[in-house]
């Protein structure tokens, strides 16, 4: 079997309702699905995070010459010799981006190829659904934020979520108020993080961190900036909120020194960014070794949901034990009409949990019509 051409998709959305976090406004979503064709006719599916410009054009004129031709089960032989090919421009950001996407796509046709999932050929699952938490909880252009922010809180729970995450980076004193709605609205039974986005420098991230402590804190994301390793350190030594980051960072070699530095307790890699299903794989298994829990970033499309749960199947619990810490998957609830129709069957929580899909490949199959729908070209 040999690759017959690759295709890119560039989609973008226009949201019906703006949302806001610390750094910027959404007023769109968008995203780039890779179509990798074979000599035999299958098809394999992947997705790359960030601007879909961008990654659309380093898959298909610097990427695709090179792999058309080539045996999709050299995924990881395909995997080094692009990195290398570019490692001179890139070895951080969207060119490893573009290189996730691709990477996926691989992965999707070898389990079709085959016949099985792909979490089968990552070395199987440890379980077959995986609890997941609500990301949502962004700025509105609405009064009375706090109030806002309790009501959604409150239907996240009857949604059937048992946690969810925030965001914050506002400054002192709005997060301390924001958080605080939430967690009065949620009662003391419901689990809830805080993600700031990078908006802090250390001593501002422990300010807050000492803050936010009493309302029972899950984790604390991206307190600082993502070069700022020190600061990470400092955070976390100061706080006894578990601080977790990674969504910024990029193959073993960016993660060797978030895991080696012990800068983070919880690392999220996201599988459309950090290099795919073959490098994920790999930094999990360091995050492993290094005693961090391994708890992927989620943002995308479907294509997106199913390879980061075909991976999140395959992560061991945090402890080997009776009562096992086990991994919690994040889904995003802003308005995605990419998550919510770019598959024949949308990836949709029940009861708070994801099951892993069970068909070859990603176990995915994506509507062409939604493809055409939000395509630019
Ligand atoms: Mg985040």
């Amino acid at each position: 079997m040999k690759i017959s051409d690759v295709k890119v998709h560039v989609m973008q959305a226009e949201l019906k309702e703006p949302f806001g976090f610390s750094q910027w406004w959404f007023h769109k979503r968008s995203a780039m699905i890779v179509e990798v064709i074979t000599d035999e006719g299958l098809v394999g599916w992947g997705e790359a995070y960030g601007p879909p410009e961008a990654t659309g054009a380093i898959v298909e004129k610097l990427y695709k010459p090179l792999v058309v031709g080539k045996d999709p089960f050299q995924a990881g032989v395909i995997w080094e010799e692009l990195y290398n090919r570019f490692r001179d421009y890139g070895q951080k950001g969207v060119m490893i981006a573009a290189l996730s996407g691709l990477d996926i796509a691989l992965w999707d046709l070898m389990g079709k190829a085959l016949g099985v999932p792909v979490y089968r050929l990552l070395g199987g699952a440890f379980r077959n659904e995986v609890s997941a938490y609500a990301t949502g909880l962004y700025l509105k252009q609405r009064d009375n934020v706090p109030k806002e922010l309790a009501h959604e809180a409150e239907c996240h729970v009857k949604a059937g979520f048992k946690a969810m995450k925030m965001k914050i980076g506002y400054g002192y004193e709005r997060d301390v108020v924001y958080v605080k709605a939430v967690r009065d609205a949620i009662g003391p039974g419901v689990e809830l993080m805080v993600d700031a986005n990078h908006a802090y420098d250390a001593s501002s991230a422990i300010r807050v961190g000492r803050g936010i402590e009493p309302f029972e804190i899950g984790w604390f994301e991206e307190p600082v900036p993502p070069e700022d390793i020190q600061g990470y350190i400092e955070v976390k030594d100061a706080l006894s909120i578990p601080i977790a980051g990674g969504e910024c960072e990029y193959t073993r070699f960016g993660f060797r020194e978030l895991l080696s530095k012990r800068a983070v307790d919880i690392v999220q890699p996201d599988t459309c960014s950090a290099g795919g299903l073959s490098e994920c794989k790999k930094i999990a298994a360091m995050a492993s070794a290094w005693g961090v829990r391994y708890l992927p970033h989620v943002w995308g499309s479907g294509v997106a949901l199913a390879a980061n749960l075909h991976l999140i199947a395959t992560i061991p619990p945090a402890s080997m034990s009776a009562n096992p810490i086990e991994p919690i998957f994040e889904y995003d609830t802003t308005e995605n009409p990419f998550r919510t129709e770019l598959l024949l069957e949308p990836i949709i929580p029940q009861n708070g949990s994801l099951k892993i899909p069970q068909g070859p490949g990603l176990g995915i199959d994506v509507d062409r019509k939604a493809l055409s729908r939000y395509s630019c070209k």
